[in-house]
């Protein structure tokens, strides 16, 4: 973690007592410098006084006299004088939705999250802690390293790109009912990348299709595997793109592989993302309804991304709905997320389709998924993709966690809210 005894924050707040509050929980937090402000006009006349170069965290009311936060945060974005923000408010949370949103499309700057006042010092810290680890984990390469296609080539002749699995959890029982498939580039310098990093420079090359072979091979080992241990009831999703679920062959090729290793159809289930399918629908619904029919399980993914209508969803053999965790993550406390997250879930239960929910971090956000009826989970509260080899030890640890958080019923209730958000996926 960065030490932050170099590091200048500044407070922005109106009110002297809250201001007091908040510079002395920057100051725990050990930042070399802490600087105040009484508004966004005063902020701009301390950092102009301060001088040196962009201070690395601002701590910012909305609601001021003089500048409020949002001229602030332009103003600080423009001219480039600070790395994060938090906006700390009293105010109504759609509120601080929309700021949220506005912040995350301003790349100059980093708006971490919001929290609501009086700002709690174990959500600063939590919110801070987030930031670090993002920039600090192994996972994540330096952004301008990109991959040559005789690189992502050799990758592949030596089987360096392998399966994670991240699992999925029935919400009404808490039983471990699937995983998905998620590709990782086990890199030999930069150690394990992520999809991201290499996915897009796959697609749209003749890579792609001996690239998901190899996943769907090695995913298709797995669950052999695992139903050697006993796990029966397991199923593995794996996503496809929109070239291969359009390509007749490769569908012929994949289902060959599957009836190679011996696998029920019933045990996989195709992911494909809402705006794909949408956007070939024609080319698509031939291969979807062929795997369907052999008895496929298919899963519109990122739901409420692409909006969508219901009668086009209709058209689509679908099996399984995934909610976009755009919808999900901090569902709880924001109204507008919740609203799209409880009409997709009637939409899918109409439908008659199971109904899954991304990116579930919090037990809040579970226990709106409890009162929504939502059919599945999936999430960093559960799991995050693991190794496959970690998984059967994974379900003997968490299995009474997660039949407790199926059983939360009555005791979330007595569960301190959660204060504070963060904004975006890392
Ligand atoms: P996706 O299909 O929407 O997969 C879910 C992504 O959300 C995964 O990212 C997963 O690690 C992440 N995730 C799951 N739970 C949480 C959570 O609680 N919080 C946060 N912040 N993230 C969560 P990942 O593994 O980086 O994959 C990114 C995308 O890459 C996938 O999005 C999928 O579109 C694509 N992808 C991954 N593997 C394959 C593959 O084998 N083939 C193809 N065509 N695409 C793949
Ligand atoms: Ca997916
Ligand atoms: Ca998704």
């Amino acid at each position: 973690m960065d030490s932050r005894s170099n590091q200048v924050a500044l407070v922005v707040e109106d009110s002297a007592v809250q201001r007091a509050h908040m510079v002395a929980l920057v100051q725990s937090l050990q930042f070399g410098t802490v600087l105040e402000a009484r508004d966004g006009v005063d902020a701009l006349r301390v950092l102009d006084n301060y001088g040196k170069n962009q201070v690395y965290l601002v701590l910012t009311d909305l609601d001021m006299p003089g500048m409020d936060g949002i001229e602030l945060i332009r103003h600080l974005g423009e001219h480039q004088l600070a790395e994060n923000v938090i906006v700390t408010s009293a105010r109504d949370p759609r509120l601080l939705e929309v700021i949220e949103n506005m912040g995350s499309s301003d790349g100059r700057l980093h708006l971490l999250g919001t929290m609501l006042k009086p700002v709690a010092l174990e959500d600063l810290t939590a919110m801070l802690k987030r930031v670090d680890q993002i920039k600090h984990a192994g996972m994540v390469a330096p952004d301008h390293v990109s991959f040559t296609l005789q690189e992502l080539e050799t990758a592949l002749e030596q089987n360096q790109f392998t399966p994670y699995f991240q699992p999925k959890v029935a919400i009404a029982s808490g039983v471990v009912n699937g995983v998905e498939t998620l590709a990782r580039w086990q890199h030999p310098i930069h150690g394990v990348l992520a999809p991201f990093h290499f996915i897009p420079s796959i697609e749209g090359t003749l890579l792609m299709a001996p690239f998901t072979l190899a996943i769907i091979d090695q995913a298709l080992r797995q669950l052999n595997t695992w139903r050697r241990l006993g796990h029966y009831a397991i199923t593995v999703s794996i996503n496809l793109s929109a070239e291969t679920l359009a390509d007749s062959d490769f569908i012929g090729r994949v289902d060959a592989l599957v009836n190679s290793h011996g696998a029920a159809p019933e045990s996989l289930i195709w992911e494909v993302t809402e705006t794909m399918v949408m956007s070939h629908l024609s080319e698509c619904l031939a291969n979807l309804a062929r795997l369907r029919l052999k008895g496929y399980g298919l899963a519109m993914d990122d739901y409420g991304i692409g909006y969508s209508s219901m009668q086009q969803l209709s058209r689509c053999p679908f099996t399984e709905l995934k909610i976009d965790r755009a919808f999900v993550y901090g569902a709880a406390e924001r109204p507008n997320r919740r609203a799209i997250l409880a009409s997709s879930i009637e939409v899918g239960h109409r439908l008659g389709i199971t109904t899954v929910a991304e990116g579930v971090e919090s037990l809040l956000d579970w226990n709106v998924l409890q009162e929504l009826s939502c059919d599945v989970a999936q999430g960093y509260l559960i799991a995050k993709p693991m190794p496959a080899d970690e998984f059967p030890n994974w379900i003997r640890e968490n299995r009474l966690r997660l039949r407790s958080l199926a059983a939360s019923g009555a005791s979330k209730r007595l569960h301190r809210p959660e204060r504070s958000r963060t904004v975006g996926w890392q």
